[in-house]
């Protein structure tokens, strides 16, 4: 068999696989997003510390307005040497009464996401921007974010993954220093202070767009080729 043809069979089957863990039964058509590395300012560096140290020292956070109408903090979960670190945008209704991310709907798809990779949710890190839900769900304030982001930046830090996967446009926004939207953004690899960054859309946004998947399913495996290619 021509090699070619090959490698088109294997992906195919690849992202057949893909649509059956994420419960997806059509298949729909999209263009392919082409693939650059354009470069991203770097951020300043916190010192090294642990994840419990990073999280004592938030402590019951008041640094915000969010702390008002907030149930509980929401820190981050994961393995804390993750290779693969996913932050998205702050926590919902589920996330805040159990003080673990992503676990409602938008969660469990982002479970399924990982799973498609081959990867086990405990195998990778997972946080968002901010730490407290806002009220209503509404989308987080510039102060809010700019208060938050030292801890996220720490985290990083701590970790210290090979690849950052950004959930959603705040997400993607706050790390790359951008005001670009998310579907310009994802599709490409960007740099932040050695460690990749790949956009791509929340879940959440999934949830209301199907016919996105495709997207996510290109971006998960520039994701999958790097972790193996690393
Ligand atoms: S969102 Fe961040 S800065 Fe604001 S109160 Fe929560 S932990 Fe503190």
């Amino acid at each position: 068999m021509n090699p070619k043809v090959r490698d088109i069979i294997m992906d195919l089957k690849s992202y057949l696989e893909y649509l059956k863990v994420i419960g997806i039964e059509t298949l729909p058509l999209f263009e392919k997003n082409a693939t650059d590395q354009p470069s991203i300012p770097s951020s300043d560096t916190p010192s090294i510390v642990t994840l419990e140290e990073i999280r004592r020292e938030l402590g019951d956070c008041q640094r915000c307005k969010l702390h008002r109408t907030r149930r509980t903090l929401v820190f981050g979960e994961g393995n804390d040497k993750a290779k693969l670190m996913f932050v998205g945008e702050g926590p919902g209704y589920d996330e805040d009464v159990q003080g673990r991310p992503f676990v409602g709907r938008a969660g469990q798809l982002l479970t399924k996401i990982i799973q498609s990779i081959h990867l086990q949710r405990e195998e990778v890190y997972i946080t968002n921007i901010i730490k407290c839900r806002p009220p209503q769900n509404r989308n987080p304030e510039p102060d809010e974010i700019e208060c938050c982001h030292p801890f996220l930046l720490k985290q990083i830090h701590a970790i210290q993954p090979q690849i950052i996967c950004a959930l959603g446009t705040f997400a993607a926004q706050t790390l790359l220093k951008t005001d670009t939207k998310i579907t310009a953004l994802r599709g490409r690899l960007y740099e932040l202070k050695g460690i990749k960054v790949i956009p791509t859309y929340h879940p959440a946004y999934l949830l209301r767009n199907p016919e996105r998947k495709r997207e996510v399913w290109e971006d998960m495996k520039l994701i999958s080729e790097r972790l193996n290619n690393a």
